[in-house]
């Protein structure tokens, strides 16, 4: 009999549990509605005083944090892979070298991206009008995130909202409570004030709990249904959110593709982290002039692979910790599931497993699937596993067609040696983020923008657009005529309504020509309303 992931949760405590070996590895509360409405006060009170720091002495804690981070850069990472089965290598690269890049990166530049920007007024310039916009923080920032990235996910965000000025109520998910808490001791040891970061662990009632709290603004991050009810909830309370939802990211791989590379990229876009990565290669589209090699590519490729030794047999042991181990197990026995329906529907409706097609205790092998179509889940739902499902095209405007035959649009890659082609391609794919000749692992980059389109969300994380998501802009407009009486206001007169006609059609052209004609009639005008 498979050996099954345990479930975590007792109703009132929940138990982290290692999913290779079963073990407990520790125990967090589930907490209660009203205690996450006192966490959201503290925070609210913590928030006041943080906000009046400059952005030098915040960075300053955030680097102090980050230094606790790297000196604990093993253990850390063995948390993780004990509490979603992951390799430690790929929770390194994947979680600490990122989090630990985006954390000197908005430490360093919040100060400049938040810097209070002049805008522009058109004409009004002539008026003696001018505008300019600061950026405040928002207040209280609940985060909602998931298991697949525990570390990295939750972190990103707690760092850019400190950044901005905010206090944080994070509620992690409820399979992986202790790297959320990992994060708040880090903090709490870099000295972060009492209140201004807070952990409530707890399933989906917690999170439902923060949604109603009353924070300022919610960053939700998980699966396209709970995104929706995250959503529904927060409308009842005019609470702003970023919705970070699931994917099922389309790679197209063109003729001119550097066969091997393309091939090597779908491998690791597909299976790092078992698949479970939001913007995981999910569909693969190959011109079918390079099917043949491109496919045998991939199943060398994959077959050469060293997958933990996971076993078959209750009780059986596995090591994610060693080294040379390219995949590990798989987070939930609620996942594993859903990958293997996903490729049971797939292959009784005639796809083709070249290799994998099945779990191997708690994790499922790595599988590429041919033979398939746009009927199939496999195609059409997130399968968020080591799947990764082949078909072919013929032409360019096929391929875009097939790409963005999808509820989801998270993020894609458009693989070719000419990268103006690659270019038009990219701009014609409904996505967030569209690669090329690389998948998967630009929400790595602190810089870029992450976020979706259609049903993968709204709203972004990182980059500016992100830091954007945490702060009110607030428009700061200055008359600097001050002693003189608008020529707009009261009273209505022939006069006026003569200049106001002048406004619609030359003011509002835009051009300063135009404008200018309406001088005399705006002397008459002021001077009629002259006491
Ligand atoms: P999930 O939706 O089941 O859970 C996400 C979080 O929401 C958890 O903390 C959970 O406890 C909480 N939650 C559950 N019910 C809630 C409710 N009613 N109100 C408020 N919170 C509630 O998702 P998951 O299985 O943990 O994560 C996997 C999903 O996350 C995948 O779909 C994946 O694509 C997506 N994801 C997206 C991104 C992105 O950046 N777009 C990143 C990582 C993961």
């Amino acid at each position: 009999m498979a050996q099954s992931i345990p479930a975590k949760s007792t109703g009132a405590e929940l138990i982290s549990r290692d999913p290779v070996s079963g073990e407990e590895i520790g125990r967090a509360p589930i907490v209660m509605p009203e205690d996450v409405a006192r966490a959201v006060g503290r925070a609210r009170e913590a928030q006041s005083e943080w906000a009046i720091l400059t952005f030098r002495e915040r960075g300053r804690l955030i680097m102090k944090a980050r230094k606790i981070i790297l000196g604990e850069l093993e253990e850390i990472a063995s948390l993780i892979s004990r509490e979603t089965g992951k390799p430690v290598s790929e929770a390194v690269a994947m979680e600490l070298a990122t989090t630990l890049d985006l954390m000197q990166y908005f430490a360093r530049k919040t100060a400049s991206l938040l810097r209070p920007r002049r805008v522009s007024v058109g004409l009004y310039w002539s008026m003696g009008r001018s505008s300019y916009e600061i950026y405040k923080p928002l207040g209280v920032v609940g985060i909602i995130s998931p298991w697949n990235f525990p570390w990295a996910t939750p972190l990103d965000e707690v760092v850019m909202a400190l950044m901005a000025g905010n206090a944080v109520v994070l509620k992690p998910s409820e399979l992986t409570p202790l790297t959320g808490l990992k994060i708040k001791d880090v903090f709490d040891r870099a000295g972060l004030a009492d209140g201004l970061l807070q952990v409530v662990t707890g399933d989906g009632s917690t999170g439902a709990a923060l949604v109603g709290s009353g924070v300022d603004k919610i960053m939700f991050i998980g699966s396209v249904a709970t995104g929706k009810r995250v959503a529904e909830a927060a409308a009842s309370y005019l609470t702003p959110v970023v919705l970070e939802l699931g994917g099922k990211d389309p790679m197209i791989v063109l003729d001119d593709a550097n066969v091997k590379n393309a091939a090597r990229g779908a491998v690791w876009g597909a299976f790092a982290n078992s698949g479970q990565a939001c913007a995981s290669v999910e569909r693969c589209y190959v011109h079918e002039s390079i099917a043949d090699q491109f496919i045998k590519e991939v199943v060398a490729e994959t077959k050469s692979l060293r997958q933990a030794n996971l076993g078959s047999e209750p009780g059986a042991v596995a090591d994610p910790a060693e080294e040379s181990i390219d995949i590990g197990s798989m987070t939930s026995e609620h996942q594993l599931r859903t990958v293997e329906r996903h490729v049971h529907e797939a292959t009784t409706r005639g796809a083709i497993a070249l290799t994998g097609g099945e779990r191997v205790g708690p994790g499922f092998k790595p599988t590429v699937l041919t033979n398939v179509n746009h009927e199939m889940d496999v195609m059409r739902e997130e399968t968020f596993g080591p799947v990764l499902p082949i078909m072919t095209f013929k032409t360019d405007d096929d391929a875009v067609h097939l790409a963005n035959d999808s509820v989801y649009g998270l993020a894609a890659s458009v693989w070719t040696s000419n990268l103006s082609r690659g270019k038009r391609i990219a701009e014609r794919i409904d996505a967030g983020t569209v690669m090329i000749n690389e998948a998967l692992y630009t929400h790595g980059i602190a810089q870029t923008p992450w976020g979706g389109v259609k049903q993968s969300g709204f709203g972004r994380t990182h980059g500016r657009a992100g830091l954007l998501e945490l702060v009110n802009p607030q428009h700061i407009h200055v008359n600097h005529l001050w002693f003189i009486p608008d020529l707009w206001w009261f009273n209505y007169t022939p006069p006026a309504g003569q200049l106001f006609r002048g406004f619609a059609r030359r003011f509002a052209s835009g051009s300063i020509l135009q404008a200018s004609l309406l001088l005399p009639q705006m002397i008459r005008r002021w001077l009629e309303r002259r006491d």
